[in-house]
C-alpha cells in the first residue's frame, strides 16, 4: 500500500532522512523505535507530505505522490494521522472537532458528520463525550478524540507519532487499547513508539531507526530478543 524509496530528508545542511526503503503492505503494523532526534517524526511527516522530502519516491496505493500535479489533500485524505500532542480545537466540542473534515472537505451534511462522531465516539469509548468541551477531557480521553477524529475521513492508513508520550502513564494503556482495537479491524499503521510492549504484540515488523536510517527491521520476538545489530543492542539496554 505504501512504498518508499530512498528517502532523503535535509533541514539547510542537516540531512536527518538519510536514505530510507520502506514498504507498508495493507492491514500491516509497522512500529518504529529509536533515539531522540533520529528522523522518526520527519519519515512520518513526509509520509502525508507535512515535510517536503529532499529526494526519494513514495508511492501510496499506486500513486507516485511526490510528483508535480498531485493533489496534496487528496493524498492527505487517505492518511490519519496522530501526534504526539492532541492538537484539539479548544473552541469546538469533542463532535464538532470530528465533524470538521467531514463537513468541509467531506462533502458530508452536519447531520451525516454528527452521525459519524457519534459512531467514531463509540469505537473510542467516549460516546457520552459528544457535545463536550476539548479542554474538560482528561489527556487519555483527548487523545482518544483525537483518533476518531482522524478516523473521521475514513482514512487507509493511520500514522501514529509517539501518540502515548505526553500522557500520564494511567491513561497510556486506554489509548493504546483504541490502537489495537484498529490494529484488529485490520487497520493498516504507522507507528511512532516507545511502547515496547505494545510494539511487541501488534507490530508486524519493528523497525530500530538511527541517525536518519533503519539500521534493523525484524519480526518483534526477532528485534527485541535476538537483534543482530549492536547498536540496536545497545539502544534496548536502555530502553527494555
Ligand atoms: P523524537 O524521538 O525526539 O521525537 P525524532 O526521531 O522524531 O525525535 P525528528 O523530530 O524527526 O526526530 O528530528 C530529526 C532532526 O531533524 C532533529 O535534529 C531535529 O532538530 C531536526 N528537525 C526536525 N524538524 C525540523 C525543522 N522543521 N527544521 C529544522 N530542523 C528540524
Ligand atoms: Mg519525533
Amino acid at each position: 500500500m505504501i512504498q518508499v524509496r530512498s528517502l532523503r530528508k535535509s533541514f539547510g545542511d542537516n540531512e536527518v532522512v538519510r536514505g530510507v526503503d520502506l514498504d507498508v503492505d495493507r492491514s500491516k503494523v509497522k512500529c518504529i523505535i529509536g533515539p531522540s532526534g533520529s528522523g522518526k517524526s520527519t519519515v512520518l511527516r513526509c509520509l502525508n507530505l507535512l515535510e517536503q522530502p529532499t529526494s526519494g519516491s513514495i508511492t501510496v496505493e499506486g500513486e507516485a505522490i511526490l510528483a508535480k500535479g498531485v493533489n496534496v489533500d487528496r493524498v492527505r485524505q487517505k492518511m490519519g494521522m496522530v501526534f504526539q500532542r492532541f492538537n484539539l480545537f479548544p473552541h469546538l466540542s469533542v463532535a464538532e472537532n470530528i465533524m470538521l473534515a467531514p463537513t468541509m472537505v467531506g462533502g458530508l451534511s452536519k447531520g451525516d458528520a454528527r452521525d459519524r462522531a457519534h459512531e467514531l465516539l463509540t469505537r473510542v469509548g467516549l460516546a457520552e463525550k459528544l457535545d463536550a468541551a476539548p479542554g474538560s477531557l482528561s489527556g487519555g480521553q483527548q487523545q482518544r478524540v483525537a483518533i476518531a477524529r482522524a478516523l473521521a475521513m475514513r482514512p487507509h492508513v493511520m500514522l501514529f507519532d509517539e501518540p502515548t508520550s505526553a500522557l500520564d502513564p494511567e491513561m497510556v494503556s486506554e489509548v493504546l487499547d483504541v490502537m489495537a482495537g484498529l490494529v484488529a479491524e485490520g487497520m493498516t499503521m504507522v507507528v511512532v513508539t516507545h511502547e515496547m510492549g505494545f510494539a511487541r504484540e501488534v507490530a508486524d515488523e519493528v523497525i530500530f531507526f538511527d541517525r536518519g536510517r533503519i539500521i534493523e527491521a525484524a519480526q518483534p520476538d526477532q528485534l527485541f530478543d535476538s537483534p543482530r545489530e549492536e547498536r540496536t543492542r545497545t539502544f534496548l539496554s536502555k530502553v527494555l
